[in-house]
């Protein structure tokens, strides 16, 4: 009785011993190991976390864009040969086209983050929903495990993949939702109903309608994928009912394509292309009728 006691007082200190140290390595480890620990921004009260700032004329008549850099803060993105990170490529990617476009004067632009931080994927296209958006693009920079891969491609949304690297690109923007193997937001309840049907397969065609654009404004100038325009199930689309699409402005890991998207050069002509291919979309949503083969007219229309 007496050895079982002891033993059971032994077992009992070991237990708090470990549940004071794990305490107080929880509570220091942010102390100790700040770059090691994810500070993710919180939705308020209301659950949602803050509108970013809609730049461009103070006409809310006009059609508004929401670019979204893909990943940031904690989650880097691919990797360069020479060192370069997605996160700060499409950061660059989207002050260049939200520039070209303020310069054109003709549409409204807000960015889902203008600096280094971190957002749920969910949250992005959130903010394009919330903020009443005519068109939401994510822009990317893909790396391939082929460093000869190279060229732009148009993402646009599809329950199934076009293809197996289109899958595979998917599957790992998927995974910015996931810190430490954790799932940070659950996806949406899938609604199905022949109305949610008709809508989405709308969408479906006229974002495939932007992708166009995109390809057709890039021309010889912007390099493109020898199969340019794909579909995959982006998790960054998903929730959106609005035309949408993700661009991978090139291969971060092919060194031709990073050295590219460095060149201020290019920089202009692909931000250029994709701001005339936004505006030739939304001319097109606000005068259908005027929206033909060529579109061109429709932005020069009043
Ligand atoms: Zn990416």
């Amino acid at each position: 009785m007496t050895d079982r006691g002891t033993l059971a007082a032994f077992l009992a200190g070991v237990l708090l011993a470990g549940i004071a140290m794990w305490a107080s390595f929880s509570a220091g480890i942010a102390r100790v190991l700040p770059d090691q620990v994810v500070r993710l921004e919180m939705p308020g009260r209301q659950g949602r976390i803050g509108l970013p700032r809609v730049e461009g004329p103070p006409d809310a008549s006009r059609p508004l864009v929401v670019i979204d850099a893909g990943h940031g803060g904690h989650d880097p993105g691919a990797s360069g040969q020479g060192g370069e990170r997605e996160k700060n490529t499409t950061l660059m990617l989207a002050k260049a086209v939200r520039d070209a476009l303020l310069a054109g004067g003709r549409v409204r632009v807000a960015l889902t983050r203008d600096e280094d931080r971190f957002l749920v994927l969910e949250e992005r296209a959130d903010i394009a929903q919330r903020l009443g958006a005519d068109l939401f693009i994510s822009l990317h920079a893909d790396a391939a495990q082929s460093t000869t891969a190279r060229g732009a491609t148009v993402y646009t949304l599809s329950d199934k993949a076009s293809d197996s690297v289109a899958e595979a690109l998917a599957a790992r923007e998927n995974r910015a939702d996931t810190v430490n193997g954790v799932k940070l937001a659950d996806k949406n309840a899938v609604v199905s109903t022949i109305l949610v049907d008709l809508a989405r397969r709308d969408m479906r065609g006229r974002s495939q309608r932007f992708g166009e654009l995109v390809v057709r404004e890039g021309g010889d100038a912007v390099r493109f994928h020898e199969q340019p325009q794909r579909e995959a199930a982006f998790i960054v689309l998903k929730s959106l009912d609005l035309p949408s699409a993700l661009i991978e402005a090139g291969y971060i890991s092919n060194v031709e394509d990073a050295q590219s998207m460095r060149d201020p050069r290019w920089l202009e002509q692909f931000s250029g292309s994709v701001a005339r291919a936004i505006e030739i979309f939304l001319a097109e949503g606000q005068a259908p009728a005027l929206a033909g083969p060529d579109a061109n007219l429709v932005t020069s229309a009043p």
